[in-house]
């Protein structure tokens, strides 16, 4: 009688075991179909974010003005350390902070603006991690992240995802996870060819994101003149889709566009573009 009874309280067991297994399967199953139908993007909606690095002061002067007057959103990407930055026009934490008061992004540009994979581990945690408290000790909500010269590797990527929801990368497919596709917009860019993509992103509910350096009257090569700009303003209004910084593009674009991770980006090599 008590070999029965334990026999059956082992059954019991584990039918209950086997049922958890079965149930978390399920939610695997579930969460990997997610990831990977993000994989070909299918989106239920469309955005355009235009972000900007590297803390210029031409960002202030002319993008800010010119986004708030459409009420577009943007990202600003900047460096918290200046020491090597001193012969350029950087923006002041008070006109990022009058930024970031009507609704743009500030991110996290690293502190000094080096090549990552060029930095020893230690180094390369610094750039991470202080530059995002520095910046949250002058009061901004910090979310986003971009490598200078788009320089990285896979455990870099890693290390950086432990500090950053948002990772802006070079790939050419949206992950759907942290690290998102982006296209340098420079003064060689074909802005009819660039209206399209726009207008195509919001046929096909796409995430585009712009990567901008100086918008200024004499443009260098990074650069782009006022005139380029506006005329990309334009096109991105006429297509009538969202233009937002990537937190907003985020937060907009549902429940795909907020999952934290992605098992597909295990599946993708990051590879390095120089500028
Ligand atoms: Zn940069």
């Amino acid at each position: 009688m008590v070999e029965r009874g334990i026999k059956q309280n082992l059954k019991k067991s584990m039918l209950f075991v086997s049922m958890i297994i079965v149930l978390l399967s399920i939610f695997l199953g579930v969460i990997v179909f997610i990831d990977a139908t993000n994989f070909d993007n299918p989106r239920n909606d469309s955005c355009l974010s235009f972000t900007f690095d590297d803390r210029l002061e031409s960002h202030y002067d002319n993008v800010y003005p010119l986004l708030k007057e459409r009420n577009f959103g943007g990202t600003f990407f900047v460096i918290m350390n200046l020491t090597q930055f001193e012969d350029r026009d950087l923006m002041s934490i008070e006109e990022m902070m009058e930024m970031q008061d009507n609704g743009f992004e500030i991110g996290s540009h690293t502190l000094t603006h080096q090549k990552s994979t060029e930095l020893e581990a230690k180094e390369l945690e610094k750039e991470l991690k202080e530059s995002k408290r520095i910046l949250e000790e002058n009061g901004f909500v910090v979310d986003s992240f971009s490598f200078p010269y788009r320089n990285y590797d896979d455990d870099i990527l890693e290390q950086a995802n432990m500090h950053y929801n948002i990772v802006r990368d070079n790939y050419n497919i949206d992950t759907g996870g942290f690290l998102h596709n982006s296209e340098g917009v420079f003064s060689t860019t074909n802005i009819d060819e660039l209206c399209e993509k726009i207008a195509d992103a919001q046929k096909k509910n796409k995430w585009l994101i712009l990567v901008l350096h100086g918008i200024n009257n004499n443009p260098g090569y990074w650069d782009l003149s006022i005139e380029d700009f506006n005329k990309l303003l334009d096109c991105a209004e006429d297509s009538g889709i969202k233009v937002k910084s990537l937190r907003g593009c985020e937060e907009d674009i549902g429940m795909f566009g907020t999952l934290k991770f992605s098992f597909m980006k295990k599946f993708i090599k990051p590879k390095e573009i120089g500028f």
